[in-house]
C-alpha cells in the first residue's frame, strides 16, 4: 500500500460513491494522494476538494479523456483513455470537456437506438435516471447496468460481449479528441498526460508498442503500469517500453466502487526501482 492512487471515478461518471464518500473511503484506507479521473468530466473535483478539506490528504485535478489514435498503416482508429492530472490552468482542458460532454451525450442516444434494433426496446429514459437526467454524464457502464436491472442480461459484461464492446452491434465509437489533441490541451493547461491501463484495449502487442511509442513521440509524460492481476509478462513488456522512450509512470487502480468490486481503493502496482513517478513532480 503506497498510500497513491491516481485513478478513481465517482458517481459523477460510472463510479458509485459520491466524491464525498470517495475521500473518506481512501482516508479509512491510508492514502495521502488521491486523483478523481472520472470520465470526460472534471465536475466533481472541485466537490472532492471541499470534502477533503476536512482530512489531511492531497487531491491531484483529474479526468479521464475518451480519445482516439489511429495507425498510417491500416488507417483504423482505436479508442485510448487518456487521463489528465493536476492541472494549474484548467481552463483550455474545461472548454474541450464541454464539446466531449456533447458528444458523449449524442453517442449514449445512437447506442441505445442501436440496442432497441437488437433488443425491441427503448432503454433510454431507464439509463438516464441512472445519471440524475444528465445525457452528458452517461457511461456504457450505465447502459450495460440498465441492461442487467431489465434481466436481458444476467451482468454487466455479457452486455459489453453480446451489444456494447468494439465490434458488436450497438458499438458506437467515441469521435472526441485524437490523442495528439488530448496531449496539447492537457499540456495547455499545465497538466500531466498519462496513457490510462495500456494493456486493456484488446490491442495486439505490436499495436500495444506502437501506441506506447506514438504517446511518447506526442510528449506524453507516463503510463499507467498494468496492476498485479494482469500477467506479469504484460508489466514486464510496459517496464521495458517506459524505460525504452524515457516515459515516467503513474499508479492507479481505476476504482469504480460497486460496478466493480473486485477493484479496491489503493491497491495499485509497485513501481521497479529506478522507474519516476509522476506524482514527484505535482505542485
Ligand atoms: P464509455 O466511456 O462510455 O465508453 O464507457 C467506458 C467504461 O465502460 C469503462 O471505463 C469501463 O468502466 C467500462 N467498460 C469498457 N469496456 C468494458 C468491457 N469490455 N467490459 C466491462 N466494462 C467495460
Ligand atoms: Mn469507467
Ligand atoms: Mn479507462
Ligand atoms: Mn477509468
Amino acid at each position: 500500500m503506497q498510500g497513491i492512487d491516481l485513478h478513481t471515478h465517482s458517481n459523477i461518471s460510472d463510479g458509485t460513491l459520491s466524491p464525498d464518500a470517495l475521500v473518506t473511503l481512501a482516508v479509512e484506507c491510508g492514502l495521502h494522494t488521491l486523483a478523481l479521473t472520472d470520465h470526460d468530466t472534471m465536475d466533481g473535483v472541485d466537490l472532492i476538494r471541499k470534502s477533503a478539506q476536512a482530512y489531511d490528504i492531497k487531491i491531484i485535478s483529474g479526468v479521464e479523456i475518451s480519445s482516439q489514435w489511429s495507425r498510417p498503416a491500416t488507417k483504423k482508429t482505436y479508442g485510448v483513455h487518456i487521463v489528465a492530472l493536476d492541472m494549474q490552468q484548467p481552463e483550455p482542458l474545461l472548454d474541450a470537456l464541454e464539446i466531449q460532454k456533447k458528444i458523449r451525450a449524442e453517442r449514449a442516444k445512437q447506442i441505445c437506438q442501436l440496442l432497441q434494433g437488437c433488443i425491441g426496446q427503448d432503454i433510454y429514459q431507464d439509463v438516464l435516471a441512472l445519471v440524475d437526467g444528465e445525457p452528458d454524464r452517461i457511461t456504457r457502464t450505465h447502459i450495460a447496468k440498465t441492461l442487467v436491472n431489465k434481466g436481458i442480461v444476467s451482468r454487466p459484461q455479457q452486455a459489453f460481449d453480446r451489444f456494447l464492446k468494439e465490434g458488436k452491434r450497438a458499438f458506437v465509437k467515441f469521435d472526441g479528441l485524437s490523442l495528439a489533441e488530448t496531449i496539447q490541451i492537457i499540456h495547455q493547461s499545465q497538466g500531466y498526460a498519462v496513457l490510462a491501463h495500456p494493456t486493456r484495449y484488446d490491442l495486439s502487442a505490436t499495436n500495444v508498442r506502437y501506441l506506447i511509442e506514438l504517446f511518447a513521440q506526442l510528449q506524453g509524460d507516463a503510463v499507467e503500469l498494468p496492476p498485479s492481476s494482469e500477467a506479469l509478462s504484460t508489466r514486464h513488456m510496459v517496464d521495458r517500453m517506459v524505460e525504452q522512450f524515457n516515459l515516467k509512470v503513474s499508479i492507479g487502480s481505476d476504482f469504480h466502487g460497486d460496478n466493480m468490486p473486485w477493484i479496491k481503493l489503493g491497491n495499485t502496482p509497485v513501481p521497479k526501482a529506478g522507474q519516476q513517478g509522476i506524482w514527484n513532480a505535482f505542485r
